[in-house]
């Protein structure tokens, strides 16, 4: 027996998606063993493909979802608090204009349809400000501002939409750079006594005497290993059905449902920092976000995703809805020619039978299954912002399983670099560009939003631009580089511009291969 057979864990976590991480840091803290696989990158599917939005879900309500935007709404500040570096408040243009008409199919576009059919369709203003007013009083909002009426007319957010739409409303939500948050779950699940195994796949798990045996093999080195736990948590997202009936062998009727959702993105489409949300005629909403400083994001789409081992990507059908979308809202004629890059994700919502994608519950399940001993939790659905209660309440679950496990500990613990004020952002950049004067006013404000309080770590005492090494581009030093391969389990480029950070956007073909080039070298030496 191996010495990795030998020690047995407390839970395995299969999947290293925020819920994954998010679930072994929580129970690290409790004192239990945890080790986590994750069979690609962190974040490298579902959950660095999201809108980036700790909201409650405004559209959610028109479902009367009260739980869900309730939980999700009371966890926007709870979050932000613990981590005002990597996500910060934003306010939400919702333009309005009284002959809006749209084909939704909601519970309450029904009982509209019932009980005001002259209405044909259209959602009443004083609909929209009654589920503004639930969005502001439903819970825990003490430091982003309320909802307010706004007069489009000559104002900054009125500028780059269409003449009729006159007024708007206008609300909070919260940004959140999703696959940060993931990495930054992951180190301190580390620092709290979790292994944290990247590009290892778990490719079998079996109950064996009360006690999970896990098979995983290393997708770079192809060196397999078992080890053994006494519960298993399967967070494979996406992949939650296939690794419970192929990889567990486990029979069971719990479905999940894979709805994509892709956005595009264009050069900056208009000057303030404020997001819009359009409604369609089709039922659905769509947002436009300012989006890594020079660019806007726009989405989403719902579309099902029948093939789960088909990479997701955005469809020109799916491009083309966007555009269009945008273009009955913006001045300025949108077309493929303005999309400078496109991403896709897949929710692997819950299957509750609900007839289209859109109407599918976001809601998370989770089942835990201990027919054969051994407890297995399942995670289905979730959103990024319920992710830290989506784990307190799977922890409840295993609670009977683990004598004297002990209680949440999660609100209020900040996150590695998170351990400062929301209110001290804008002096702590500020101070940050002072100490290190080199730096240009985009690349502090980028390390600070990035790293919070630990980016004097990577930036030590270098004084020129040249003391931080090899300049990869875009700002991206070799200091930078390091830290993420030594700290933040960045191993290929890919892992470094598209989820550590977005500088992808910035970076040639060229600075990208001589990147992964460096990063191999370093990687093959370290190992010699
Ligand atoms: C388009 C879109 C927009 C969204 N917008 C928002 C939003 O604005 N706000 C919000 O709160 N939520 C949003 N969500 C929801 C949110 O992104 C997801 O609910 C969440 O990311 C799911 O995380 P997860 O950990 O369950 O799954 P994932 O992030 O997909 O993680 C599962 C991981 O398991 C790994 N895995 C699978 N099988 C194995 C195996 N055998 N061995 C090892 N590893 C394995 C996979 O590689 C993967 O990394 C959005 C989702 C989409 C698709």
């Amino acid at each position: 027996m191996s010495a990795a057979q030998d020690k047995i864990s407390d839970l395995f976590v299969i999947g290293g998606g925020i819920n994954g991480v998010g679930i072994a840091r929580d129970a690290a803290g409790r004192g239990m063993s945890v080790t986590l696989a994750e069979m690609n990158d962190l974040a490298w599917a579902t959950s660095s493909a999201s809108t980036k939005l700790f909201h409650g879900g405004l559209r959610y309500l028109e479902f009367f979802k009260v739980r869900l935007v309730r939980e999700a709404l009371i966890e926007r500040e709870t979050l932000l608090r613990a981590m005002p570096h990597i996500s910060w408040p934003m306010r939400f243009v919702l333009p309005y204009h009284k002959d809006m008409r749209f084909d939704s199919d909601t519970p309450t576009s029904r009982l509209l349809t019932t009980f005001m059919p002259w209405m044909k369709g259209r959602r009443p203003a004083w609909l929209i400000r009654l589920g503004l007013f639930m969005y502001d009083h439903l819970g825990g909002r003490e430091i982003l501002p309320g909802t307010k009426t706004l007069s489009l007319k000559g104002s900054a957010e009125g500028a780059p939409i269409e003449d009729r739409f006159e007024l708007a409303y206008e609300y909070s939500d919260c940004w959140v750079q999703d696959a940060r948050l993931v990495v930054l779950n992951a180190r301190d699940a580390e620092a709290r006594g979790a292994e944290i195994l990247v590009q290892t796949k778990v490719t079998s798990a079996r109950r064996d005497e009360g006690i999970w045996v896990i098979e995983t093999t290393d997708q770079r080195s192809g060196e397999t290993r078992s080890h053994r736990a006494r519960a298993l948590v399967n967070a494979g997202g996406p992949w939650v059905g296939q690794v419970l009936q192929e990889t567990l062998r486990l029979n069971s009727r719990e479905g999940v449902r894979l709805v994509r959702g892709s956005h595009i993105v264009t050069k900056k489409l208009y000057e303030h920092d404020k997001c819009y949300f359009f409604q369609g005629e089709d039922g659905r909403i769509i947002f436009a976000i300012p989006y890594e400083q020079d660019f806007t994001l726009i989405g989403t789409t719902d579309a099902e995703h029948a093939e789960l081992s088909e990479k997701p990507r955005c469809t020109d059908d799916e491009r083309d809805y966007l555009l269009n979308f945008a273009n009955n809202y913006f001045t300025r004629d949108l077309s493929a020619e303005d999309v400078v890059w496109t991403y896709s994700g897949v929710r692997p919502l819950y299957d509750d039978g609900a007839s289209s994608a859109t109407a599918a519950t976001r809601d998370y399940v989770l089942k835990v299954d201990d027919t054969g001993g051994a407890p297995v939790l399942h995670v289905f659905g979730g959103k990024i912002t319920t992710y830290r209660r989506l784990a307190e309440n799977s922890l409840a679950k295993l609670v009977p399983y683990f004598d004297g496990m002990e209680g949440d500990w999660t609100a209020g613990v900040p996150l590695p670099g998170g351990d400062f004020p929301v209110a001290e952002v804008d002096a702590r950049i500020a101070k940050l560009q002072d100490s290190y004067p080199f730096l240009t006013p985009k690349s502090a404000q980028r390390l600070f939003r990035a790293y919070g309080t630990e980016v004097t770590d990577i930036l030590g005492n270098a004084r020129k631009s040249e003391d931080l090494g090899r300049d990869f581009g875009a700002g991206l030093s070799e200091a930078e580089v390091i830290w993420l391969m030594e700290r933040e389990y960045a191993t290929r480029a890919e892992d470094i511009i598209w989820r550590r950070g977005k500088l992808g956007l910035h970076l040639s073909a060229d600075q990208v291969a001589a990147l992964e080039d460096w990063m191999q070298n370093r990687h093959a030496a370290s190992a010699a």
